[in-house]
């Protein structure tokens, strides 16, 4: 067995050797700034056009529909302030709505926004089935996660937006992009957020794609790059790595599918076999393959999640509680909360991601150790 094994993909992946080879001449030679019209700007202006449109192209969006920002955060932060700004503005609409489920950093943006003249409406998962019931006259946007970042719930996008014919869609799918299929236009999605680093791309590079004519507001001001909604110089080696990723993504997605649903089926099937009881998955139905949330039920365990995470670590293996994002304070998961489980479930909750390089012998290794850790 290898020293370390790396089950923690959702909060990050590695880089691709490939991405790494592409970035390594903008960061080295062409380091042009690509607003300078001289040859040094021109040629990596060129380069960055290119990869806007093998990013656009991979959700079948318009290039021009395409802002680089510095990752799902910064472009959840911006579609949602962005269009419910401006439609309060244009046609004094102020009722938003999300799910309870939603990465922080949509949460915290609604939150910030319903201090500021907004009704923001955050509904939990179950209620998303009904969300018609929810959207009136008022209501400018609704945004909801693809996948879930903490269970691996995957949203049906089909039967969201059949609920919300007139208010603007705005999908987080920092968790999606890349492993399985978006098409923008056929799901009518007016904006939506991806990240490099989820699909072995670099980090502090994003995507925030908006529908044309999308009533829009910038979030940064200063100089105006990409089209005056995000001022400042545009990262060009992390815009080139990106557009690498998605490149890979796109020739492996199926395969990476394939090979992933096996790691996490035959996980769950270990954990089953290996007799530790009462543990429960919170990724069973419609989830996504790359993530699986168990939980150890909180009526038998006393489960502490600092001391869980690092008997795992000791003991060479990377997984997470909560999400990446919250587990430097380990505060019980808002997402495992949302769906009505109690605190104490919530710190029983462990979070482990995969990628199609993990191996089968890893996962029986990791099943050992917590065989060890329930007993
Ligand atoms: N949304 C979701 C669903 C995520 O999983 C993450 C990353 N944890 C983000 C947004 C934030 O992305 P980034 O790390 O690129 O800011």
């Amino acid at each position: 067995m290898k020293e370390k094994i790396y089950l923690d993909n959702a909060a990050t992946t590695k880089l691709h050797p490939k991405v790494l080879e592409k970035m390594l001449p903008y960061l080295k030679e062409h380091y042009g700034n690509p607003s300078s019209i001289h040859s040094y700007g021109r040629k990596v202006r060129v380069a960055v056009e290119e990869s806007r449109e093998v990013i656009a192209d991979f959700i079948n969006a318009d290039p021009s529909e395409i802002y680089f920002t510095s990752g799902g955060t910064e472009a959840n932060n911006f579609l949602i302030t962005g269009i419910a700004k401006t439609e309060l503005s244009e046609s004094g609409k102020n009722h938003i709505i999300t799910t309870k489920a939603e990465h922080k950093s949509v949460l915290e943006t609604y939150k910030n926004l319903a201090q500021k003249n907004f009704t923001a409406k955050l509904i939990t998962n179950k209620e998303l089935d009904k969300l018609k019931k929810f959207v009136n006259a008022n209501t400018s946007l609704v945004s909801t996660i693809h996948i879930n970042n903490e269970t691996g719930k995957i949203n049906n996008l089909e039967k969201i937006k059949e609920q919300i014919s007139k208010p603007f869609f705005h999908v987080d799918a920092t968790q999606s992009f890349g492993k399985i299929k978006i098409d923008v236009k056929q799901l009518g999605i007016h904006a939506l957020s991806a990240s490099a680093h989820k699909i072995y791309g670099p980090k502090g590079i994003g995507i925030a794609y908006v529908k044309s004519r999308t009533p829009m507001n910038s979030l940064l001001f200063g100089g105006g790059q990409e089209r005056n909604r995000r001022a400042g110089t545009e990262n060009v080696p992390g815009i080139i790595g990106f557009a690498e990723a998605v490149k890979i993504a796109k020739k492996n997605m199926t395969a990476n599918f394939k090979q992933v649903i096996k790691l996490k089926n035959y996980f769950w099937d270990c954990l089953k076999e290996s007799g530790i009881n009462n543990i429960y998955t919170n990724s069973k139905i419609n989830s996504s393959p790359y993530i699986l949330s168990i939980t150890f039920d909180p009526h038998y365990y006393s489960n502490d999640p600092e001391s869980t995470l690092m008997f795992l670590d000791i003991n060479g293996i990377s997984a997470s509680v909560g999400s990446a994002c919250t587990s430097g304070t380990l505060k019980p998961s808002h997402v495992i909360l949302a769906e009505g489980k109690s605190e104490e479930y919530a710190k029983g909750t462990i979070r482990f991601s995969f990628s199609p390089e993990n191996t089968f012998e890893e996962i029986e290794y990791t099943t050992g150790i917590m065989k060890k850790l329930s007993g």
